[in-house]
């Protein structure tokens, strides 16, 4: 456990969502189902994705999945890229599957995007399963917005009613966190200002948020003059800064000045240990749901 009472504990909320779906697997296998299988495919060897993957994998196990991994060099065509998502759809062993991003230049991530089957889409980012859940419709939600309304539900914060500004525009964040959060649901039910970088005025409207999402990838760019007394900062951001005091000559961060904003907010996700952690749990339950069926009927 984090020790600050301000902190929203990523890591501890993670970890009891880990074992949940730990036990949901075992109960799913004792009852005849086919275990889980998440699918990986990694081009080129960029060192972070290596290590997203590698924990991927790691987390798998954990939880009771088999998994595999799909390698190829940063040099493959996007055709021939192309044709292995195309043998993961047809797989049946295959439940779901990632294309680790980023990709080389040459290759565009809207058509490898939309050649995997929304069935097996387990990182929610295919437009059917964004586009279902923007008509509240069951669907594989994305990975990280999926987190951080999971977050906001198991620290107990409500949000119906509540004024939700976004900070950030992306497909993979900020877009779908503030349609999650205006969703007619149970975390949602908020009203939501969505800001970008042409945004004018973004202190004075970060300023009267209830709920501040900082999801900008500038560090500590947000500070006590974006944050009203008392309100919940959920810190998207992770980066790493020059510090010569720690022994690595760096530290971690977020998108917000930790310092300035904790005396004045009610709640914040520190960096690490807040959205960080909650982003593979949600992976690992929307590969669960494609292993039962849940959205998408299996064939
Ligand atoms: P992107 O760079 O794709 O998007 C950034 C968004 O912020 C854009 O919409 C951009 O506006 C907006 N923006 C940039 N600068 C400003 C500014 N000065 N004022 C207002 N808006 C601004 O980032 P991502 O969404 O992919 O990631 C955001 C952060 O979250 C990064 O630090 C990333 O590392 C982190 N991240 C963390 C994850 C986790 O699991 N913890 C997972 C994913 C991301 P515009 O659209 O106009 O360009």
């Amino acid at each position: 456990m984090s020790g600050n009472p301000k902190h929203i504990d990523g890591k501890a909320i993670s970890e009891a969502l880990i074992q949940d779906i730990a036990r949901q697997t075992q109960e799913w296998v004792d009852r005849g189902g086919k275990r889980p299988h998440l699918g990986a495919v990694l081009v080129g060897n960029d060192g972070a994705s290596e290590t997203y993957v590698a924990n991927k994998h790691r987390m798998c196990e954990t939880v009771g999945f088999t998994s595999s991994l799909v390698r190829c060099t940063s040099t493959i065509t996007e055709e021939q890229l192309l044709g292995k998502i195309k043998k993961l759809n047809q797989d049946p062993e295959v439940d779901g599957f990632i294309v680790q991003l980023p990709l080389p230049r040459h290759i565009s991530e809207l058509h490898v995007v939309e050649s995997i089957l929304p069935s097996k889409d387990v990182d929610g980012f295919h437009p059917s399963n964004i586009g279902r859940m923007a008509l509240n419709l069951p669907a594989f939600l994305p990975a990280t917005p999926f987190g951080i309304v999971k977050m906001l539900e198991h620290s107990g914060i409500a949000t119906e009613g509540k004024h939700v500004v976004v900070v950030g525009r992306s497909h993979i964040v900020g877009s779908p966190v503030s349609i999650l959060l205006a969703r007619n649901s149970n975390p949602g039910n908020c009203t939501v200002t969505l800001c970008h970088s042409k945004t004018k005025n973004l202190e004075t409207l970060c300023s009267t948020a209830d709920i501040l999402v900082a999801a900008l990838g500038k560090p500590l760019l947000i500070g006590a003059q974006h944050v009203r007394e008392g309100a919940v900062v959920i810190d998207v951001g992770i980066h790493r800064i020059p510090d010569a005091t720690t022994p690595k000559g760096y530290r971690l961060c977020g998108d917000v000045d930790y310092e300035a904003v904790l005396p004045i907010c009610s709640r914040i996700t520190p960096v690490p240990g807040g959205v960080g952690p909650m982003t593979i749990v949600s992976l690992l339950a929307n590969t669960l749901d494609a292993a039962r069926g849940t959205f998408y009927p299996k064939r």
